[in-house]
């Protein structure tokens, strides 16, 4: 229409309009940080409606869930509440989707349970015992190692022996064992009927390479695909997409930046965007040279320090912005000094009419805002991390899941793994053997109260046991199938509050966490939808967690890691603990290539910010078991010239708190 081709005039400029209206195939975008790549793709997907592609027809894969619900809200504003019709959200998201639907034909269950780290660290426990691997003394391989390796095999594609052999040379007499526990974990997983969140990627693509049937209809399913920073993408997510991209009408837009690819240690590798053209022959490549986020000031530094990667696509971003600050260079005498000169800077930018909502801290590691936190907390500043303990994997609502999770799925295990041992006087191998019989049952509630089970229950601990029993049945009459909710208060009802005070710190915050719950799951009509998307929420990408004080929707500064900080912009960015040893980090160099991803992580840092960037360091920091140590400033600072930023004189600058001393 024409006031569509109005707003495509107005608001993109001519190579963004060029690559989001290209024909149909394969399209590849690959430009750098702030260059409307998120516009682009989200003009495309109104363009495509607009020219009568069904909504529904088209999958729009996002890295995380925020960056998938702002897009299709942008999309709203330009094409109306069709918007909502379009399938979109992370690999995992849409993966959980189809899976829901086709699970039989890889031989699951629809009601299938997503286990997450945790859960997925307890079942290769068991899993390593199964293949005789526990006890064999303090080297043995830990759970969380193979976890990691098991599911670092699946994400690029290689035979876990070979990387076995590689990473772990001093397994030698394990390496058998392992896989044997690799296989194990697997049948676990299955009999649980339980899938981790590789299986969500994993069997959505055996939906396709191994089944004609359903791929035909994934390819009709799906008429256009569009990836957002592909350049995070692992071998099965690119495989995943261009397969489905060529069963169906071989239409897939791909976006991303090689230089701001941080997810190596996930599988995720730049190439998988460079070689896009590669692999799919004829497509089209569309680069973008206009950053219209950053000032030219900020554009010149971040440029001058991607460029000192020896890998990587070479690209210039030009401002188009009007100039501004050049960064600014900071360092405090000490770690505390650096927060409160945070704190104060913040509050200053407040004064000036910049509100805490627009200025973000990006940290390299959730531990290195520990400091801020609680400076923030003293100061009565508020702010929203995001990062760190997320609000699905605290104990207390994992527990409470737990018992909505074996009502979705009675063949749980980990689930029941969870509720049994939170009864006094069932401890691993009671909690064991009780679930045995719950797994060998039709019916959970008759494998519970079987004279078998009973002869496991301490005498003084029946009452608690019937209880618990009843417990299980009442939630089962709030109906949890339609109404979670309901379910949730049952909970609450019955014994758990007791089992919550006997066991945590703070228990009327955790069972008012708990109501809490109960009101997101009234927005639900089932209990599969809601335990899905809770487990789904507790994946990586990000729930936020509130700081003391701070209102769900008032102004609060954000927190959060640099990884978190993806494809997101703030007016004020403050990038802190930029120290030798801390960022980049000595772990991340001694890995081939550790440097160059270290890089592009401040690079991703760096681009976010829009009118004014700040970068801090401590003098001096404290390291467990060394004391006090000076520290030198990162190299990520020292190695861009110095006239693209300003060393700011704090000293001077600002009446910071020098004299107060030291503080515990
Ligand atoms: P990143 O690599 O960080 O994900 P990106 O390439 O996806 O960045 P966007 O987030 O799409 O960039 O755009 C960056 C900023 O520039 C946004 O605020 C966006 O609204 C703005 N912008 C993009 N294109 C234009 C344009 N043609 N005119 C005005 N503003 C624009
Ligand atoms: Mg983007």
């Amino acid at each position: 229409s024409d006031r569509l081709r109005e707003r495509f005039e107005r608001e993109l400029n001519e190579a963004q309009r060029l690559a989001a209206t290209a024909p149909d195939g394969f399209n590849l975008i690959l430009a750098g940080p702030g260059s409307g790549k998120t516009r682009v793709i989200t003009y495309r997907v109104a363009y495509l409606i607009a020219r009568g592609v069904a909504p529904e027809s088209i999958l729009l894969v996002t890295f995380t869930r925020r960056a998938a619900r702002e897009m299709i809200s942008r999309l709203e504003g330009i094409i109306g509440p069709k918007a909502m019709k379009v399938w979109a959200g992370t690999f995992h998201h849409v993966g959980n989707r189809i899976l829901r639907k086709s699970a039989r034909a890889v031989g699951y269950d629809p009601n299938f349970t997503i286990l997450d780290g945790e859960d997925q660290r307890d079942l290769v426990k068991l899993a390593l015992e199964d293949a005789g691997l526990v006890g064999t003394g303090r080297y043995a391989p830990k759970p969380a190692t193979v976890q990691h390796l098991i599911s670092f095999a699946f994400n690029v594609k290689r035979p876990l022996a070979e990387l076995i052999a590689e990473r772990h040379p001093d397994w030698i007499g394990w390496a058998e064992q392992v896989e044997a526990a690799a296989a194990a974990y697997e049948r676990r997983k299955r009999a649980s009927n339980c899938m981790d969140y590789d299986d969500l990627l994993g069997l959505w693509s055996r939906l396709i390479t191994e089944n004609e049937e359903q791929r035909s209809a994934l390819g009709r399913m799906f008429r256009h695909l569009l990836v957002d920073e592909m350049q995070d993408t692992n071998l099965v997510q690119v495989e995943l997409v261009e397969a489905i991209a060529r069963a169906g009408e071989g239409n897939l837009t791909a976006v991303g930046d090689d230089a701001q690819s941080i997810y190596k240690f996930r599988g995720a590798h730049y190439d998988n965007i460079l070689k896009f053209p590669e692999r799919n022959p004829g497509s089209q490549v569309f680069r973008l040279e206009t950053n219209y986020r950053s000032t030219p000031e900020i554009v010149a530094f971040t440029n001058a320090s991607i460029s000192k990667n020896a890998s990587g696509f070479p690209k210039t971003l030009v401002s188009a912005r009007e100039g501004g600050p050049r960064p600014v260079v900071v360092a405090t005498a000490d770690a505390y000094e650096e927060a409160d000169l945070i704190c104060q800077q913040v509050l200053d930018w407040r004064e000036e009419g910049i509100g805490l909502s627009r200025v973000a801290v990006l940290y390299r590691n959730h531990h290195d805002s520990i400091l801020l936190q609680g400076e923030l907390a003293q100061r009565g500043i508020p702010y929203t991390v995001r990062s760190g303990m997320r609000f699905f994997e605290q104990a207390h609502i994992k527990d409470v899941m737990a018992y909505l999770r074996v009502q979705a799925n009675p063949k749980d295990e980990p689930a029941w793994a969870r509720l049994l041992p939170l009864l006094p006087g069932i401890g691993p191998a009671k909690s064991s053997a009780i679930r045995a019989n719950i797994m060998a049952s039709e019916n959970p509630i008759v494998a519970l109260e079987s004279p078998e089970a009973m002869k496991l229950v301490p005498v003084k601990s029946k009452g608690e046991f019937a209880a618990f029993v009843a417990d299980l049945r009442s939630i089962r009459k709030a109906e949890p199938e339609s109404n979670p909710s309901a379910a949730i208060l049952a909970v609450l009802k019955g014994g758990y509050p007791g089992v919550a005070k006997a066991r945590y710190e703070h228990p009327d915050q955790r069972l008012a966490d708990v109501e809490q719950l109960s009101v997101l799951a009234a927005r639900y009509d089932s209990l599969d939808k809601f335990v899905a998307d809770m487990l789904l929420a507790g994946d990586v990408y990000g729930m936020d967690s509130l700081g003391e004080g701070a209102e769900p929707d008032g102004e609060q500064l954000v927190l959060s890691t640099i990884h978190q900080a993806k494809g997101l912009e703030w007016f004020r960015v403050i990038v802190p603990r930029l120290v030798e040893h801390g960022f980049p980090g000595d772990r991340a160099l001694a890995e081939s290539g550790g440097e160059d991803e270290e890089r592009r992580v401040f690079y991703v840092a760096v681009t976010r910010a829009m009118d004014e960037l700040w970068l801090t360091y401590p003098l001096m920091v404290t390291r467990p078991g060394q004391g006090s140590i000076l520290t030198s400033p990162s190299r990520f600072v020292t190695e861009v010239d110095p006239a693209l930023y300003e060393v700011a004189d704090i000293e001077s600058e600002n009446d910071l708190a020098w004299t107060e001393g030291p503080r515990a």
